[in-house]
């Protein structure tokens, strides 16, 4: 049988990824027609991004799984037409940009590097930074990307500690759960990474109280989720000087608006939603291998749980 996949994930999306996912797809020996348009009822797999035209899923009686194309499933998760099992996107490539961004903005703070880019001012600065294993680096969320970004922040030598809503074993890391956890995960956090997804669990999960917890001058580093933080409570402690920087990757609204004050606060450092993305050559073999797995009635891979929200 050859299976028929809508491509529902916008034109702009099908041009990046015509070629590799069917490419993809005949590596693995999969029949299947790929298109951007089909009768509902004859569609068996839907590959899908946000801002999709489909937003029932009731017509498609015959279609067997969607497949998100990103990693984050706020968007879809909650929709009541939804009885399909949901896969999100854990792509290689997808991971490495973020290893990447968080290091970078990591290592940034850590090494006080603004002191000597933003001020070449003919001052003679000569305060060496500190060594890793003496800067303390907290991840919230402990799944594909922060457990690779905590990883990658232990080989670097820092002492990391993770927080997730199950409990972890990671070489090289105190993984912590629970509300005490997330207390002690904070209150060690000279730096503090979020990678967690956004789910009714975590929205403004670092509010007032929370962010309280951070040690005087704690630098966040947030690709995850804008809403994850309470804006309002970043800008006080922020005013304040109880936190030092806040590097924001992703926002309540996006674009961030231009009167937004993230803009122009000193302490803040934004960027607008580039910490990584999914990388068309590495996501098409991610979808290609569900399909294939769906052809041969075998398990899907990361598979959603609709009533965890992620
Ligand atoms: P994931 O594999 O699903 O991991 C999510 C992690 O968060 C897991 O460790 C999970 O705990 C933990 N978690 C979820 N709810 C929790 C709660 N209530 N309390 C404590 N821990 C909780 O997701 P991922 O692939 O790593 O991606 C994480 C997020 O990154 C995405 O959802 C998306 O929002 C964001 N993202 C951003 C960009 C960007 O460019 N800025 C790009 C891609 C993704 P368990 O391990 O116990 O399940």
């Amino acid at each position: 049988m050859t299976a028929n996949v809508l491509f529902a994930a916008g034109a702009e999306q099908w041009a990046i990824y015509r070629s590799p996912l069917l490419d993809a797809l005949d590596r693995l020996g999969v029949a299947a027609r790929v298109a951007t348009d089909f009768p509902a009822d004859e569609v068996d797999y839907i590959v899908y991004a946000p801002g999709s035209a489909v937003q029932d899923f009731t017509p498609f009686t015959r279609a067997r799984a969607v497949l998100n194309l990103w990693a984050g499933v706020e968007k879809i998760v909650g929709n009541p037409t939804l009885r399909l099992p949901l896969a999100r996107m854990v792509d290689h490539g997808l991971t490495q940009g973020m290893v990447e961004y968080v290091t970078g903005h990591v290592l940034r703070h850590h090494l006080g590097m603004d002191a000597h880019i933003l001020h070449q001012d003919g001052v003679w600065r000569p305060d060496a930074p500190p060594l890793a294993r003496d800067r303390r680096v907290s991840v919230l969320g402990l799944g594909a990307l922060g457990a690779a970004c905590a990883q990658m922040l232990v080989t670097l030598g820092f002492p990391v500690t993770g927080w997730s809503r199950r409990p972890k074993e990671i070489a090289g890391l105190r993984c912590l759960t629970g509300e005490d956890g997330l207390g002690q995960t904070l209150a060690e956090a000279d730096i503090l990474v979020l990678l967690l997804p956004l789910t009714p669990e975590t929205e403004k999960l670092l509010d007032a109280a929370r962010l309280a917890f951070l040690p005087r001058g704690a630098v966040i580093v947030n690709p995850g989720r804008g809403p994850l933080i309470d804006d309002d409570a970043l800008i006080a402690a922020l005013d304040s000087g109880a936190l030092g920087h806040a590097t924001l990757d992703v926002f309540r609204v996006e674009p961030l608006p231009p009167d937004h004050p993230f803009w122009g606060h000193p302490r803040v450092t934004v960027t607008p939603h580039i910490a990584s993305e999914t990388r068309p050559e590495s996501a098409a073999e991610v979808i290609a291998e569900n399909i294939r797995r769906g052809e041969a009635g075998e398990a899907f891979l990361h598979l959603v749980d609709p009533d965890a929200g992620y």
